[in-house]
C-alpha cells in the first residue's frame, strides 16, 4: 500500500473520500464537527503539496435527492475550519461537476453533493464508480468509518487509479490497529462490554487469539452468568446466545486466556436513575431487579488487571453509563485505562459507546488512540479485511 507521502500531489487533483456524515441541528447547522476536523490534516497536506482536493462523502441514508441531506449544509463549517472559500458542486457526477473539477487550481477545495443521492453508490455500481474516478488523478480514502462498506466511492472506484493511498486519518487507524493485533506488548487485555453478546461474539472469538486477559462487562455479562447457572433477575440476556457463551468459555481455556466476568453488580428495581439501588452478587440478583453496573469488588479486580497490562483494547461500557446512577463502573475502567496509559501501556478505544463514555468523562486525551470507526472497528477486530482497505492495495 502506498503512503500519501510517496505521492506527488503537485498540480494534481485528488479525490478524497471523507466521512462527513455529521449530525445537523434543527436549523441544518453542523452540531458536531469532529468528523470534519478529523479530515483536515489530509486536506491541508495535499494543498501544501500544491494539489487540489475534491471532497466526497455520504450524509445520512437518503432515499433519492433531499434538501435535508444536502452536503451544501456543511460548506459554512468547512470554510470556517479551513479559513478560505470552498467550492460546492450540486451533483457528484455529471458534466457540470466534471467541468467544475477540471477547472480546479492548486489550493482549491471542492465539496461534492451527497454520494448516496445515487443508489449506485451503495450498490457499488461500476459505471458510477468510473464516472467518479474521471474527476481526479489520485484517489485517497480517509473515511475509516465506511471502509467496511463495499460501495462505489469507498472501494469500487479505487481500481481505476494507479495512484491511490489511505489519507492520514485512515493510515493512523491502520497503524494503531496493527499495534494491537500484530506483536503487541504483553500482557494484552481486552475489555468488552455493551448491551449484547450477539453484536460482539465474533470480536470476542477473534480477540482470544490476541489477548492474555479478556474482561467481559456490561449487559452482555448476564448471558454468561445465566449460562453458568446464575439467577440474574430482570437483567438483559440473550437466550439464543447461551451456547455461544459456552463456546467462548472453552475456547478461552484452550487458548490459555484468563476470562474475567463481574462478581458483584449495582442492581436496581427499575431501568432509571430514580429506582432503588443495591450491590448484589451477580449470581444472585433478586427477581424484579436488574444489574445495571459493575459493583465495587468487580471494579477493583478489573482495575488491577488493567493497570498490569501493556496493551489494552476497550470496546463497550461496563453499565448503563448514560445514567449517573450507573456510570461509576465505566468511569472507573476509563480512569484505569488512562492510568495504565500514563505508565506506558498502549490503549486503543473503539466502538461508538466506549468512545462516547471516554468523552463524557473527559479522558479522551489520556488514552493512546480513539478509533473513528464504529462498525469498521468492530469488523477489523473480528479479523476481517475491510473492502475499503483492500481496494488500496
Ligand atoms: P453496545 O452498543 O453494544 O456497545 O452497547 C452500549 C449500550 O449498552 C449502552 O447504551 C449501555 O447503556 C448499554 N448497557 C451497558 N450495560 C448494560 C446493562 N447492564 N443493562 C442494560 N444495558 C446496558
Amino acid at each position: 500500500m502506498k503512503s500519501i507521502k510517496q505521492i506527488d500531489f503537485s498540480e494534481k487533483k485528488a479525490f478524497i473520500r471523507v466521512d462527513f456524515n455529521v449530525p445537523l441541528d434543527d436549523t441544518g447547522k453542523v452540531s458536531d464537527n469532529s468528523r470534519i476536523l478529523a479530515a483536515l490534516p489530509t486536506i491541508k497536506y495535499i494543498l501544501s503539496c500544491g494539489g487540489s482536493c475534491i471532497l466526497a462523502s455520504h450524509l445520512g441514508r437518503p432515499k433519492g435527492k433531499t434538501k435535508e441531506l444536502s452536503l451544501s449544509k456543511l460548506v459554512p463549517e468547512l470554510e470556517k475550519l479551513l479559513s478560505f472559500k470552498v467550492l460546492f458542486s450540486e451533483d457528484c457526477i455529471g458534466e457540470k461537476t466534471e467541468r467544475l473539477c477540471s477547472n480546479l487550481k492548486p489550493g482549491d477545495v471542492i465539496l461534492l453533493e451527497n454520494l448516496r443521492f445515487y443508489q449506485e453508490e451503495t450498490n457499488a455500481d461500476e459505471s458510477f464508480a468510473k464516472r467518479l474516478s474521471n474527476l481526479a488523478e489520485i484517489y485517497v480514502n480517509d473515511a475509516y468509518g465506511t471502509t467496511h462498506r463495499e460501495h462505489a466511492s469507498t472501494a469500487t472506484m479505487a481500481k481505476f487509479f494507479d495512484l491511490k493511498s489511505p489519507g492520514i486519518l485512515l493510515n493512523n487507524e491502520i497503524i494503531n490497529l496493527k499495534k494491537l493485533m500484530d506483536n503487541p506488548s504483553r500482557p494484552v487485555t481486552a475489555i468488552i462490554g455493551g448491551a449484547k453478546v450477539s453484536s460482539k461474539i465474533s470480536v470476542i472469538a477473534n480477540m482470544l487469539d490476541v489477548v492474555d486477559s479478556l474482561i467481559i462487562g456490561g449487559g452482555m455479562a448476564y448471558t454468561f452468568i445465566k449460562n453458568n447457572g446464575g439467577s440474574i433477575g430482570n437483567s438483559i440476556f440473550e437466550k439464543e446466545k447461551l451456547n455461544d457463551c459456552n463456546e467462548i468459555i472453552s475456547l478461552a481455556k484452550e487458548k490459555n486466556v484468563n476470562l474475567f466476568l463481574p462478581e458483584d453488580v449495582v442492581a436496581s428495581n427499575e431501568f432509571s436513575n430514580k429506582g432503588l439501588k443495591k450491590v448484589v452478587n451477580i449470581y444472585d440478583i433478586p427477581n424484579g431487579w436488574q444489574g445495571l453496573d459493575i459493583g465495587p469488588l468487580t471494579i477493583s479486580k478489573f482495575e488491577n488487571i488493567i493497570i498490569e497490562s501493556k496493551t489494552i483494547l476497550w470496546n463497550g461500557p461496563m453499565g448503563v453509563f448514560e445514567m449517573s446512577a450507573f456510570e461509576k463502573g465505566t468511569l472507573s475502567i476509563a480512569k484505569s485505562v488512562a492510568e495504565a496509559t500514563k505508565s506506558g501501556a498502549f490503549s486503543l478505544i473503539g466502538g461508538g459507546d466506549s468512545v462516547a463514555a471516554i468523552k463524557k468523562f473527559n479522558l479522551q486525551d489520556e488514552v493512546s488512540f480513539i478509533s473513528t470507526g464504529g462498525g469498521a472497528m468492530l469488523e477489523s477486530l473480528e479479523g476481517k479485511i475491510l473492502p475499503g482497505i483492500k481496494a488500496l492495495n
